[in-house]
């Protein structure tokens, strides 16, 4: 092996599953929300949607973003989109400033219905999640759809 090079052991699979996770980028949920899309939904493999307040971005209309999903979509012929919110979200604490901490889940709730409204309206199936800390453990809970 060349020095500076690195070999994944990971088997290349030139295929798409049509699969997408969209998730925020915190750290501390993002290896536990990896492991609840392979292990709660049998999501061995999926595209993914990583970015600070996660679903957040459909619900605030930011179009180069919401430009980016649509050409995802289209491209990997999704089918099935998972989206998780989560607990002590910074996005959500620094955007919404002024909101308590349960109204703050109450808007990242209804935050993810409103996405996961949105992305059935361009054609695919949408479940969403609220993953939050209970007594130190990560708990995933499926979002009623509204
Ligand atoms: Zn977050």
């Amino acid at each position: 092996m060349k020095e500076g090079q690195f070999r994944s052991w990971t088997d290349w699979r030139n295929e798409f599953s049509g699969n997408l996770a969209i998730f925020c980028s915190d750290e501390r949920f993002a290896n536990a929300t990896l492991e609840f899309l392979r292990r709660h939904l049998d999501i061995e493999r999926c595209d993914l949607f990583v970015v600070a307040g996660g679903p957040a971005f459909l619900t605030q209309n930011e179009s180069s973003l919401i430009e980016r999903l649509e050409l995802l979509l289209r491209a990997h012929k999704i089918k099935t989109v998972a989206l998780i919110s989560h607990e002590l979200c910074g996005y959500y604490s620094h955007r919404y400033s002024d909101l308590d901490s349960d109204d703050l889940r109450r808007k990242q709730l209804e935050d993810l219905s409103k996405a996961a409204a949105l992305l059935r309206q361009m054609g695919v199936n949408a479940y969403a999640f609220f993953a939050y800390v209970e007594n130190g453990e990560i708990v995933f809970e499926e979002v009623e759809n509204q």
